[in-house]
């Protein structure tokens, strides 16, 4: 049943473009997917709403877009290079790998072949930067945001004239050469955080651990995640992992299991002093009231946009009697309103192309004339879109169309000029 659900997610993804196998027309390249017209708009809404969460909503939070590539030393310090590792086994007779956490049995579960010893596997990707293949010129794709964040602390302290408590927040890509990934999207080994490290003093980093792990559960309920899909963990103290001195995960409920969405941790100063030690260079706090010095606390938040984008897709499904209907909410959804003249003549079509027109400059719209309107209302229902505006006879005489809602597939009828109103407010109400 679950795996069922999950291949008709993946097939309504490829059908109305959201997700794409990467590189399909060459047999495709595990574990890795690119966004559609509708994935890519679905995408862009989350991180935008994540980001204004974070820098507009907030007076404490600051931006940042580091590169993806870094000083080697970077990875170095935050003990990547060392122990960003799994365990791995191969099968002596097809060679098949597996981690060694995920195996149950003494022998290989696809041929009964026996196994090779433990071996550690660096989950960076590496390359190299410049013309020389040597290894002074190994780089790597960062595995995560957040060093960017810590390596540029003092920068942005300095430029933007912050007093702790203040956060960073970074959306970009991470790359991390997972040797099992699955579930689609959910574990990929090129994919996207949304990550913000807010800096404290250290006494007061628990309080604003779980002020934080408030404020992110609050988030999913805003953007119109199911509250009994969610849930936190809070990771026992052998789970932790070595930066944190305590972790919670937001859990959702996918069909494959409860899985991880979020990280919150308590970060310590583990990150900020391994740079000070490791570049030599001060990475402390100065407090002006009393003339203290001391490195800051960190408390991250780091979300997955992809996980986050699976979590939407999950939540909004539904099959109903006579449709399939992804109840994305309105804020997030890829087109916010579908337009349709009833039939395809008597001036309709002129009609709903100017009403198209009006509202492209609010909202994403999308304009559809063939079929039967009934047809056109299923596509949209099931690609997400909240609302349609259909123009029939009535309109021609008095200026009115109807708006229906992708809920409730109930109609109103309304002025075309109160259209624009009407619907930027219902979109954001929703959300
Ligand atoms: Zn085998």
């Amino acid at each position: 049943m679950s795996n069922d659900l999950m291949e008709k997610i993946v097939s309504l993804c490829k059908r109305r473009g959201y997700v794409y196998p990467s590189s399909e027309i060459y047999g495709g390249i595990n574990s890795c997917w690119d966004y559609g017209p509708l994935g890519v708009e679905l995408k862009r809404n989350i991180k935008e709403f994540w980001w204004k969460s974070m820098t507009y909503y907030r007076d404490d939070v600051e931006g940042l877009d580091a590169s993806i590539i870094m000083h080697p030393m970077v990875w170095k310090a935050s003990g990547h290079v060392d122990g960003f590792t799994d365990a791995m086994v191969d099968c002596k007779k097809c060679k098949l790998r597996f981690r060694k956490d995920e195996i149950n049995g003494e022998v290989c579960p696809e041929c009964g072949g026996e196994f090779t010893g433990a071996r550690l596997f660096n989950l960076m990707f590496k390359t190299h930067i410049g013309a020389v293949e040597e290894e002074a010129s190994t780089i790597y794709l960062r595995p995560e945001t957040a060093q960017g964040i810590y390596v540029n602390f003092q920068n942005v302290l300095a430029s933007s004239r912050r007093k702790i408590p203040f956060g960073i927040a970074q959306i970009g890509k991470a790359f991390r050469n997972e040797v099992t990934p699955k579930n689609f999207i959910f574990r990929m080994r090129e994919f996207e955080q949304m990550e913000m490290q807010y800096f404290v003093r250290p006494e007061t980093a628990e309080e604003w651990f779980d002020r934080w792990r408030d404020t992110r559960m609050q988030w999913y309920a805003e953007i119109g995640i199911k509250k009994e899909k969610l849930r936190l963990h809070e990771h026992d103290k052998d789970e932790l992992p070595h930066y944190a001195s305590r972790a919670y995960d937001v859990q959702y409920q996918f069909p494959f299991g409860w899985e991880e969405i979020e990280g919150i941790h308590n970060r310590t100063d583990y990150d900020l002093k391994s740079h000070s030690k490791s570049s030599g260079k001060t990475l402390e706090y100065f407090d002006g009231s009393n003339g203290e010095r001391f490195t800051p606390y960190v408390v991250e938040v780091s979300a997955g946009v992809d996980r986050m984008l699976l979590t939407c897709l999950v939540d909004a499904y539904e099959e109903e009697e006579n449709r399939v209907v992804l109840r994305l909410p309105p804020r997030i959804a890829p087109i916010k309103v579908g337009v349709f003249p009833l039939v395809k003549r008597d001036g309709m079509p002129e009609v709903a192309k100017k009403i198209t027109n009006e509202l492209r400059r609010h909202m994403k719209v999308f304009y559809d004339e063939s079929g039967s309107v009934g047809r056109r209302y299923r596509r949209q229902d099931e690609a997400g879109t909240p609302f349609g505006v259909t123009v029939d006879s009535q309109t021609l005489e008095d200026d009115t169309v109807t708006l229906r809602s992708r809920d409730d597939m109930k109609q109103v009828r309304l002025k075309i000029a109160e259209l624009p109103g009407k619907l930027t407010e219902l979109i954001k109400v929703d959300a």
